[in-house]
């Protein structure tokens, strides 16, 4: 989805010339260190196991449709997934720009995890439905696994948040203490407990929750594929929707064909501005992950890592890693330089050698001072995907327009892998009327908090995360 070079932003254009950089130089780095291309294609390594994944052929001839989704992520594949069990005999259209799992479905750290974004100010009771929500979600993503025997690698055997500051050790301790009242099965592990787990320098103490885990989203994703079409899904991939027209039928544009849909779904997460909705409520942020070559049991008892499919650290800029059944360590987040804003809500999916090399050297910096012993592990691969991030950090979910025919699920900020996959059930609710379940929830049909317009929004988030080391968040 990149434009050519003359219409770039300045932003872009110093982030790409890293990379033209690199690649001219390519020759004598690819002498020097043969292994790199390898690492440096930006595949994921969740993409990088589904080797004989042939996208489908794109749409080539205008069409009409009860539903078109656009978008071939968790959110696209969730909706056609319960959609087209609810309505078997409507005509469900679902078109993906490039591949199924080319955003970040199948650019992700891994980790299915409970919880919202952010879980301020919510009352006890609200807090549980939460909880009981994404928990009921994740057990949804196995059963689907299972009842159609998907080839997908996951681990269900808990997750932790970890605390970088005594008092806020304290608090997370009293935090999970609370949570067990009211039948969260959160447990708080001092710095000695925690060592049992994982041994992590810095932490005063960690939360564990059992009742989450890791996941191969790509896996999930493609393996869906042909059950979606069996379920009489249309699914064009290499598709792009270039343009969307508003009205009681809408008109949407492709490359070589034009669709008529009574309703859409916008499933694009970070993509969605540029289809010229929610320009103000997202920052679609690049975020940059590498993951370890499969490591031996005594490479992760060197480590320190026993039995736990992945953590988080409490910092604004979230570090987190998580463990694959197969024995890969994913790490990303920690640091400024690990998520970068492009003016004007931009987006890249580079396939350039040696992209943003200087993130993943931090990357790798911040996950030597949690793991010091990971300083010589062998990196298989490294990759950068697009994250929707709203102001206050609440995913917005919704039908909008004057036909009430546009449905959306975005800005998951970070904690999409249980999130998006839920979002196919509340939409297919939504609409049918049948929503009863998911009315009061905080990013159903709420408004948004607005970002400012640019050139304010690039300076200012330039700015406020160079000065403060935090992202703008209200
Ligand atoms: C680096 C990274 C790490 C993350 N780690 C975690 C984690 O550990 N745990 C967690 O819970 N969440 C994590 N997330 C977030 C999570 O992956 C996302 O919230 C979730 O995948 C969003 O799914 P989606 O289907 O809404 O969007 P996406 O997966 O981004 O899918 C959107 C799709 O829309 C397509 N598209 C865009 N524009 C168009 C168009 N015009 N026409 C047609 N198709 C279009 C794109 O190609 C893309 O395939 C992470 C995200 C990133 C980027």
């Amino acid at each position: 989805m990149s434009s050519p070079a003359e219409n770039k932003s300045l932003s872009e254009r110093l982030l790409l010339g890293t990379t033209r950089l690199a690649s001219k130089t390519w020759p004598i780095a690819k002498r020097i260190f043969p292994e790199t291309l390898e690492i440096d294609d930006n595949r994921s390594l969740w993409v990088s196991q589904t080797p004989d994944y042939q996208p489908t052929s794109p749409l080539q001839e205008n069409i009409s449709a009860d539903l078109v989704i656009i978008g071939g992520g968790f959110t696209g594949t969730s909706t056609a997934y319960h959609f087209s069990r609810r309505y078997p005999e409507k005509r469900i259209v679902l078109l993906e720009a490039k591949t199924l799992a080319n955003g970040a479905s199948g650019r992700n750290g891994g980790m299915m995890l409970n919880w919202m974004p952010s879980m301020y100010g919510y009352s006890p009771e609200m807090t549980r439905r939460i909880y009981q929500m994404t928990w009921a979600g994740i057990q949804a993503i196995i059963d689907i696994i299972q009842r159609h025997q998907l080839p997908v690698s996951y681990r269900l055997d808990g997750t932790l948040t970890a605390y970088t500051d005594s008092h806020r050790a304290e608090v997370a301790q009293e935090e999970a203490e609370f949570h067990q009242q009211i039948g969260i099965p959160m447990q708080f592990l001092n710095a000695s407990a925690l060592k049992q787990k994982l041994n992590l320098q810095s932490a005063y103490g960690a939360v564990i929750d059992p009742n989450s885990g890791q996941i191969n989203g790509a896996q999930l994703v493609r393996a869906l594929r042909p059950v979606l079409q069996e379920q009489g899904v249309e699914i064009y991939e290499q598709t792009p929707v270039l343009s969307i027209q508003e009205g009681s039928e809408l008109t949407l544009k492709t490359p070589n064909a034009e669709i008529k849909a009574k309703a859409i779904v916008l499933a694009t997460n970070g993509y969605t501005g540029k289809l010229g909705y929610f320009q103000d409520a997202l920052f679609p942020l690049h975020s940059h992950v590498f993951a370890t070559a499969p490591l031996n049991p005594s490479q992760l008892e060197n480590l320190g890592w026993h039995g736990l499919a992945g953590y988080a650290d409490d910092r604004d800029r979230i570090a987190y890693s998580s463990l694959t059944r197969e024995g890969n360590i994913v790490f990303g987040g920690g640091s400024n330089q690990a998520y970068a804003y492009l003016f004007k809500n931009r987006t890249i999916d580079s396939d350039s050698p040696g992209f943003a090399k200087n993130a993943f050297n931090k990357l790798t910096q911040t996950m030597e001072t949690y793991l010091p012993n990971s300083a010589n592990l062998p990196i298989a691969r490294r990759w950068t995907g697009v994250l929707g991030i709203t102001l206050n950090r609440t995913p917005i979910i919704g039908v909008r327009g004057e036909h009430r025919n546009i449905y959306y699920a975005i800005g998951y900020c970070g904690h999409g892998v249980t999130l998006a996959n839920i979002a196919g059930q509340m939409l297919t609710d939504m609409y049918s009327n049948d929503d009863q379940q998911w009315r009061d929830f905080p990013f159903y049909q709420q408004p948004y908090a607005p970002i400012p317009p640019e050139p304010f929004r690039w300076i200012g988030y330039q700015m406020f995360t160079r000065l403060t080391g935090h992202s703008p968040r209200v």
